[in-house]
């Protein structure tokens, strides 16, 4: 689903019509209200908040070569040897 910003004067959809990155984590979005007769412009801030599942860029490069090398069913198996050792 496509993000949507809403003009917090009259609740119409806005556009995004420019962004600001301010750090890799935070963006402000320049917003138009496409209601003609409201015509309110604003900025909203988009920042990131947590991570639902880490980057595989964040894995050892040895774990992320051996993934990108093992075929996807039997990928699992190379977690599971990582794990507590029996
Ligand atoms: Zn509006």
């Amino acid at each position: 689903m496509a993000f949507r910003v809403h003009c917090p004067t009259c609740g119409k959809v806005a556009v995004i019509t420019t962004s600001n990155e301010m750090d890799p984590s935070i963006k402000q979005a320049y917003c138009a209200c496409k209601d003609p007769e409201c015509g309110h412009t604003f900025v909203v801030n988009v920042e990131f908040s947590h991570s639902l599942s880490p980057s595989a860029l964040n894995l050892p490069e040895e774990l992320r070569r051996r993934i990108r090398e093992t075929q996807p069913d039997q990928q699992s198996s190379l977690f599971q040897k990582e794990e507590a050792p029996a």
